[in-house]
């Protein structure tokens, strides 16, 4: 069923984003206890049946898994040319570990790589996952300059970059998207990197727009996660953070509900796109996990409310913390998994 969709310019794109992005990263699998590749597919495909058209991928999630999934769910859905993928490159692997490498070498191998697994011939928007500070930061964006000068790819993200790294790499190649941490309870890029952002028109693919979940209303003090799911590892969901969390949750729920008659959901996504020009990347792998989508679209937060939003973090959450703990190892060091 098609929803009537909140769009944004990113320049230079040919067409506008929705403003609601899928995140496929645990589509992939690898860290999110294992994937479904049949519901996967289904999920991709209601998301473009719901009107969201921006799909974020990586190689590493699943290890070209999900970009694989992507590539058979958009032939299956054919109209290439209406979706927006983003993909990245700069993560490396072998026999299970993964390190950070943005060398030109690496980044040409990688935009290959994925070409094939997504079967198309461009990419929309190619993003460095992360910094690689063993690299000339200038010799990264002038890889990915060339890219976009040959038509590989169409616009240039970073994502995981402070402002110091964006004012550097615009020296040398232009950046229309950035990709950070961005929900209620992870803010560290209102202090600096959202000013700079909206002060170069660069468009916020805000990641993590449910914060791994916890803000989908549906955790609890007795909920428990599977094999290698990454939440195990999230300070976020141990005591006597997961607490404060969690009541944090139920007081926004309490909030919402009679102010608007939503749901936690709903709000924390609604909030990501009142916060300037930014795109929510909500993370799926079933397609009810986009029922949701609706209750976010044709309404706004006012001041008012965000104020009180902002009272209710206030009051619970004492020692807020990051999502510091997704950041992968430097080369020589490895990242067991
Ligand atoms: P997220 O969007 O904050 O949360 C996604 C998880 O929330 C889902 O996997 C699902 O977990 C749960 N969920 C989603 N909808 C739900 C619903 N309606 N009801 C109940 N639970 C629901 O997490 P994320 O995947 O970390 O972030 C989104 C995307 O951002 C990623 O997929 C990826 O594309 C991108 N990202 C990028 C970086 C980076 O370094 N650039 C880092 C992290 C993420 P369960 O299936 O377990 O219930």
């Amino acid at each position: 069923m098609q929803v009537l969709m909140e769009t944004m310019q990113i320049n230079p794109l040919p067409i506008k984003a929705s403003r609601i992005g899928l995140g496929t990263w645990a589509i992939g699998g690898f860290m999110w206890g294992g994937t479904d590749e049949a519901a996967s597919i289904k999920t991709i495909i209601a998301a473009l049946e719901s009107g969201i058209n921006l799909i974020d991928t990586a190689p590493v999630y699943g290890f070209g898994l999900a970009e694989s999934i992507i590539g058979k769910a958009i032939t299956q859905w054919g109209n290439r040319e209406t979706i927006i993928i983003a993909t990245k490159a700069g993560i490396d692997w072998e026999q299970g570990k993964i390190t950070r490498n943005s060398t030109p070498a690496q980044i040409r191998k990688e935009i290959d790589a994925s070409l094939v697994r997504l079967k198309t011939d461009y990419i929309d928007i190619y993003q460095i996952h992360w910094p690689d500070h063993t690299v000339p930061l200038e010799e990264t964006a002038e890889a990915m300059h060339a890219l976009l000068r040959e038509g590989k790819i169409r616009a240039i993200g970073v994502s995981n970059f402070s402002v110091e790294q964006m004012e550097r790499f615009i020296q040398i190649a232009p950046i229309h998207t950035s990709q950070p941490p961005y929900n209620l309870f992870e803010r560290d890029i209102e202090k600096n990197i959202l000013p700079f952002t909206e002060k170069h028109q660069i468009v916020t693919l805000a990641y993590s727009a449910l914060c791994r979940g916890l803000l989908s209303g549906r955790m609890h003090l007795e909920t428990t996660f599977n094999g290698d799911d990454v939440r195990k590892a999230d300070p976020k969901f141990r005591s006597p953070r997961f607490d404060e969390y969690l009541s944090t949750i139920e007081d926004l729920q309490l909030f919402s509900q009679q102010r608007y008659g939503k749901k936690i959901l709903a709000l924390a996504v609604r909030w990501i796109l009142d916060r300037g020009r930014t795109i929510a990347l909500w993370g799926a792998r079933k397609p009810q996990q986009l029922h949701g989508l609706q209750d976010v679209l044709g309404w706004n937060l006012n001041m008012t409310d965000m104020q009180k939003i902002e009272s209710i973090l206030l009051e619970h959450i004492k020692d807020p913390i990051g999502a510091d703990f997704l950041a992968p190892p430097q080369r020589p060091a490895f990242m067991e998994i």
